[in-house]
Order: structure tokens, then C-alpha cells, then sequence
């Protein structure tokens, strides 16, 4: 770098993201619980859409996503102009954090949150502000004794990765109303689907004009290698971010494949059962052997150990066993390990090595 040629103020204070570990030197067949995929795959009808789109490779995308839109609406029963997509929710936190919040405004998000908050407030030269968790959980008194008069973003992963705690309706309510009135909450919602009956806090969104909510296709669709997210918020704040999207930032394949996942809601009822299943079987055969997790209500447990040592040793032994985990130390969990929650032969699998893993030592 030259001293005449530099970044933007905040750009190099960004640590790079690193993404789950997706294979082992030397091992062939590795079970990857790293990055919280949906092992069984997107639906075979999304499946067979995204082929389909091979025949219109040569044509630029529609820029309005209007058929996507009307997709998640019907099925969310949302108001179709109120939705924008992107490449991912990444995406739609980085047009909010861009769009709302610039040098000398600050950006609130918790002591466990997602990274994504920090690398996209510090991007957009923004100061992010980290808020203390209790119990690993968001604490909404916390959140609002943090936020001042430069605040404009208040993010909250609900449920919360990699913790997976989640915070109530009604306390959501209370921190939308308690914010100070140039605040916009955003309400992520990547494991929303997980949890049976939740709305993701569309009916607040509704209900207020301080409220925006993010949602994805990388998680129960299993559609994490395609990108594709979405935002719903009060129309002043979905006709900015339609302003700074670029016009053609979903590809037919994205929007297509999209589309179909979206309306094959028996896919994500399966995948949503069989989640809950493993999950708490999992839970519980980790906690018999001490080590235990938090009640978690996405597709991943947080295994708690002793001792940043022992995680690490753990994680090392279960590497060996071919079984790839995510360390979270960069999200001031040292002690911890996030397990994705894998079919059932995969769930059995690292409840095994654990418990070997707990006899060896
Ligand atoms: N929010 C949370 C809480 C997440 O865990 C993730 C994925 N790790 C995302 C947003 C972003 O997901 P995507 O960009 O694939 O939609």
C-alpha cells in the first residue's frame, strides 16, 4: 500500500471472515457440521428448476424480482412491494449498513452476534458498538442502556447464531419501542424456519416503521452454495435499499431456483421435524456425557466445555474421526464448539466421538 493510495476510514480495521472449515487433509469423505447446512439438500423440485435455467444463461435477469416476490409473499402471506433480495441476507445487511449508517454513526449489535454486523458497519465507516449477552442470550435492557443519539442500526439475530438462544415477541416489541427514534432494528432471521410458528417478527415489521427483518435461502432451503436472501421493512426503508441494489444482483438461476424452493413448503416441514428431532437427541446424549448446550431453537447446538483447551482438544480428536465443527473463539466463545445438526448417522457420529473422546482423556 502506498501512502497516497488508501481505503476508505474502517476498512482495514475489518478481520477477515473466515467460513466453516469444509475439509480435512487426507481424509476423502469428511461429515462437514461447520457452516449450518441443511444436510438433506434443497427440494428436488428447486433442484429441478435450477437445471432448467441452463437455457437462458445468454439473457440478463428481470431486475424487479416481481415473481420471486410474489412468491415468499403468498407463501408469508407478506406485502409482496415491501420485500427486497439479495445475494444472501449478507447482502441485504450490507445495502442496510450502507445505506443507514456512515463515519461517526453506530451500528449496536451483541457480544455474541453474527460477524457479518461488524464487517458490514465498519465497511460503510460506520463505529460498531458490541453489547454484553446474559447467559449467552441478547439482553434487551443491554441493548437499549447501549444505544445514543449517533445510534442508526440495532441488529439482532433472533434465533442467534452461534448461540442459538432466541429472544421473546414480546421483548422484541419492547426494544423496537424503547430504540431512539433515528434507529432502525433489523431482525435477522437466517434460523427463523427452525422455529415452528414464528413469523420472524413480520407482524412488528408491520406494525411499526422502525423495523426491518432479513430471512435466507442458505439454511432449511439448503441453498447456501446459490446465495440468495431477503428483507422485508416499512416501504421507506425497502425503497432506499432498492436504490443502492444493483440492478441485476440476482441471476435467473438464483431467482428461479429460489421461487420453487420457496413455494415447496413440505421440503422445509421435513427438514424442520427432522431438525428438532436430531437436535434434541443430540442435546441430550452430549449432556450425558458433560457437556452441555443451551436450549437451542436453530440447526446447530453450541457444545459447552471446561476449557478453551478442552474444546480445542475436542475439536482436534473429532477432526480425526473425519468430523468438521466450528470453533467460535472469533465470537468470544473459546470454550465452545458449534455442531451442526447432520441427519441422523452424522448425529450419532459425533455423539460417538465425543463420548471416546471423553473416555480417552
Ligand atoms: N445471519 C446469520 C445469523 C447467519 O448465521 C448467516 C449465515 N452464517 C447469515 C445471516 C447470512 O447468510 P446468507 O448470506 O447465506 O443468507
Amino acid at each position: 500500500m502506498t501512502e497516497a493510495i488508501r481505503p476508505q476510514p474502517g476498512i482495514l480495521d475489518i478481520a477477515l471472515y473466515e467460513g466453516g472449515k469444509a475439509h480435512l487433509a487426507g481424509v476423502a469423505n469428511a461429515v462437514k457440521l461447520s457452516s449450518n447446512e441443511n444436510p438433506y439438500g434443497p427440494s428436488d423440485r428447486a433442484k429441478e428448476v435450477f437445471g432448467r435455467t441452463v437455457h437462458s444463461l445468454h439473457r440478463y435477469p428481470v431486475t424487479d424480482h416481481a415473481s420471486l416476490r410474489t412468491a415468499i409473499a403468498e407463501v408469508h402471506r407478506l406485502d409482496a412491494s415491501r420485500i427486497i433480495c439479495g445475494a444472501g441476507s449478507d447482502e441485504i445487511i450490507t445495502f442496510l449498513c450502507q445505506a443507514y449508517a456512515g463515519p461517526g454513526d453506530e451500528v449496536v449489535f451483541t457480544e455474541h452476534g453474527f460477524l457479518m454486523y461488524r464487517i458490514s458497519s465498519l465497511a460503510a465507516g460506520a463505529t460498531p458498538v458490541e453489547v454484553p449477552e446474559r447467559e449467552r442470550t441478547a439482553d434487551v435492557d443491554a441493548i437499549l442502556g447501549a444505544c445514543t443519539g449517533a445510534t442508526r442500526l440495532v441488529f439482532l439475530a433472533n434465533p442467534n447464531n452461534p448461540t442459538g438462544t432466541m429472544v421473546s415477541a414480546a421483548e422484541v416489541a419492547r426494544l423496537a419501542e424503547g430504540l431512539p427514534p433515528q434507529a432502525l432494528l433489523v431482525l435477522d432471521g437466517a434460523y427463523a424456519e427452525y422455529v415452528d410458528g414464528y413469523d420472524g417478527g413480520a407482524a412488528l415489521v408491520d406494525a411499526r416503521q422502525n423495523v426491518v427483518l432479513t430471512r435466507t435461502f442458505s439454511k432449511i432451503y439448503g441453498l447456501g452454495g446459490l446465495r440468495i436472501g431477503w428483507g422485508y421493512g416499512p416501504r421507506h426503508v425497502i425503497d432506499v435499499l432498492n436504490r443502492i441494489r444493483g440492478p441485476f444482483n440476482l441471476s435467473t438461476t438464483q431467482l428461479e431456483t429460489a421461487e420453487a424452493a420457496v413455494r415447496d413448503q413440505d421440503h422445509v416441514v421435513r427438514c424442520r421435524a427432522e431438525n428438532t428431532r436430531m437436535r434434541s437427541w443430540l442435546a441430550g446424549a452430549l449432556a450425558e456425557l458433560g457437556v452441555p448446550s443451551d436450549t437451542s431453537m436453530a440447526n446447530f447446538i453450541l457444545a459447552r466445555f471446561a476449557s478453551r483447551e478442552e474444546a480445542e482438544a475436542c475439536d482436534a480428536y473429532l477432526n480425526a474421526q473425519g468430523l468438521i465443527v466450528r470453533r467460535v473463539a472469533g465470537y468470544k466463545l473459546p470454550h465452545c464448539l458449534r455442531i451442526t445438526i447432520g441427519d441422523e448417522a452424522a448425529c450419532r457420529q459425533v455423539a460417538h466421538a465425543v463420548a471416546q473422546f471423553k473416555g480417552v482423556r
